[in-house]
């Protein structure tokens, strides 16, 4: 019912011309029935997006283009920030919206990932909403608070609808770029919460809302992630930035 998704996040790495090459060598390790099962996307920085739009749109390939955040207003003065309407003149059908390291580092709240989540949709592109505990929340027994919180926070005023199309990202702050990944028990136990959580608010739209695991996902650990029930693919960092790397972790059954 739910179709997979794995999304490559390639923060600030690659150039337009790096950009234009991983696109067009992960594109030759994918065959149609990849795509049919899985919706693959790629995340590159700003700068790359009509590059990349260029090469999907003028060979005609099925990977789908991501942006890693953008602002929640239209047009204005924002100095040094990017649209909604922008990105989606530029094909770009899905947009990360609280990642942690923009929590972190840049210091977004959850109010404003609200207002970003939004003003995806209002774009007519899908956000991916990140949500997921630090190390130390999870010592003290609060992920299931933080996530809660989070999610909620995130998705406040979204219709049944939004949460149907909604992807989540589950990322423990502490398995970003780490090594360290959550066993997929705790993967699964966190993701089905979120699940529930969607369920509490929105019915029956929590069955078709998308979740995925992001922590240092890579070919050796995807396979066990991809096999629970509430986790439908992943949000992939590191491992995406090598197109033979990605393509083993996006075919994760061969
Ligand atoms: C990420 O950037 O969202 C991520 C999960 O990174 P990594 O796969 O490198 O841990």
């Amino acid at each position: 019912m739910r179709k997979d998704l794995i999304a490559g996040n390639w923060k600030m790495h690659a150039t337009h011309l790096d950009t234009i090459q991983m696109v067009q060598k992960l594109s030759y390790r994918l065959n149609d029935s990849d795509h049919e099962r899985v919706d693959v996307v790629v995340c590159p920085p700003f700068t790359a997006l009509r590059s990349a739009q260029t090469v999907i749109e003028t060979d005609h390939l099925r990977i789908k283009l991501g942006a890693q955040n953008c602002h929640w207003a239209e047009s204005g003065a924002y100095t040094g920030e990017i649209s909604p309407a922008m990105l989606a003149k530029l094909s770009v059908t899905y947009v990360v919206v609280g990642h942690s390291e923009r929590r972190h580092i840049f210091g977004e709240v959850d109010a404003d990932i609200n207002r970003k989540v939004k003003a995806v949709f209002e774009g007519a592109m899908t956000p991916i909403l990140a949500v997921g505990e630090t190390e130390q929340e999870r010592a003290d027994e609060m992920t299931e608070e933080r996530v809660r919180s989070q999610f909620v926070a995130g998705t406040t005023g979204l219709t049944q609808d939004q949460i149907s199309s909604l992807v989540v990202a589950y990322e423990p702050v502490w398995a970003i770029g780490t090594g360290k990944t959550a066993t997929p028990e705790d993967a699964q136990n966190v993701c089905g919460f979120i699940r529930d959580l969607a369920a509490e608010s929105s019915g029956n739209a929590a069955d078709h809302m998308r979740i995925l695991y992001g922590g240092s996902v890579n070919p050796g650990n995807v396979a066990a992630i991809m096999a629970k029930r509430d986790i439908d693919g992943a949000l992939v960092g590191g491992a995406s930035l090598d197109p033979d790397t990605f393509a083993s972790v996006i075919r994760y059954w061969v």
